[in-house]
């Protein structure tokens, strides 16, 4: 009788009927191992949480008193026979693959990652297993990612142009994430860097994590738009068009996400620049992070996954489509309002 594969997916999640447990299921359940605090892999209503111990904060901050067990990258722990460890998924900070081991057979979720290190969060690490589960996000040729060091220095220029010019800057990413790539890459020599509440409150749940981050300065609403002009406001999607951001103009707005690689993105959000910097994998670094894994079959949950499968299937590996409800990357907790 063939063997009953290590993990099924279901209406639920991905499970694992061994080990009796979940991985980032969007239903509740008893067990579920997190890959990320993301709102589209974290849901709130399990029993029992297991994830990476950098995500232990901002899981709290997001989903309140929630009954949590953390770990270390590469540390292992055993349930019902089978073996999981966390890996780092280069991602966002905490973010972790799992690598699931039952009787010599190897399976890896990989959560959301990329392959770049940003210098914020712990460096993707490929993991050798024979099935695993992919994101594909950005999983098409047209996305390509510039080094982030390059990037960031069209970003300090053109922070540097709106002061030139008495413009505030409005500088616009996901809380958790972008907000910490974009602040420890920012010249700090410019000027303060305000938040927004919502990326304050996430900077603040990291740091009591122990991670260092540059200095920054919560908007209230006391502060000077005089003064906040001077400096550079980093603020979340939700924040976009809102009176919150309008009451700082006149403003450079732009807007940093993999999106802005395509036609159009740029105008359809509204920004007067787009940044193209994504914590997801662009297209080469999807697939040398696959054939890295040696695996033999893939499992593709979000993105273009018909397309890349189609590819993938065509160059050699054995690639699969499978249905999941991840990639609606991140709601924001609280409204733009509340949060000044
Ligand atoms: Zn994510
Ligand atoms: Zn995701």
């Amino acid at each position: 009788m063939p063997r009953k594969p290590l993990l099924e997916f279901t209406d639920r999640g991905i499970y694992c009927p061994k080990g009796d447990f979940y991985i980032d299921p969007w239903k509740p359940v008893d067990y579920a191992v997190i890959t990320h605090a993301h709102a589209d892999h974290a849901y709130w209503g399990h029993k029992h949480y297991l994830a990476h111990h950098l995500s232990r904060e901002v899981l709290y901050y997001r989903l309140g008193e929630i009954n949590l067990q953390t770990v270390e990258y590469g540390e292992t722990l055993n349930r019902n026979g089978i073996a999981i460890t966390l890996f780092p998924a280069g991602h966002v900070i905490g973010s972790a693959q799992v690598r699931l081991e039952c009787e010599g057979e190897i399976w890896v979720v990989s959560g959301d990652y990329k392959v770049e290190d940003d210098g914020v969060c712990t460096p993707f690490e490929p993991v050798r297993c024979h099935h695993f589960i992919s994101e594909c996000t950005f999983g098409m040729p047209v996305y390509k990612w510039k080094p982030q060091l390059q990037v960031f220095e069209e970003m300090n220029n053109w922070w540097r142009h709106n002061l030139d010019n008495d413009l505030a800057t409005v500088i616009v990413g996901y809380s958790l994430g972008k907000a910490q790539r974009i602040l420890q890459n920012l010249d700090l020599f410019n000027g303060t860097v305000y938040t927004h509440g919502v990326i304050e409150n996430t900077n603040q749940a990291l740091r009591k994590n122990g991670v260092s981050l540059h200095p920054t300065e919560r908007i209230t609403p006391e502060i000077s738009k005089e003064l906040v002009r001077k400096g550079i406001i980093i603020a979340p999607p939700s924040a976009v068009g809102t009176p919150w951001m309008r009451k700082f103009g006149p403003y450079s707005f732009g807007y940093c996400s993999g999106w802005m690689a395509i036609r159009g993105a740029k105008r359809r959000r509204a920004a007067d620049r787009g940044f193209v910097l994504s914590d997801h994998a662009d297209w080469d670094g999807l697939i040398s992070a696959i054939d890295a894994t040696g695996c033999e079959r893939v499992y593709l949950t979000h993105g273009y996954t018909a397309t890349f499968a189609r590819y993938l299937n065509e160059i050699g590996f054995d690639a699969h489509e499978v249905h999941t409800l991840y990639g609606n990357e991140e709601e924001e907790p609280g409204s733009a309002d509340d949060a000044v």
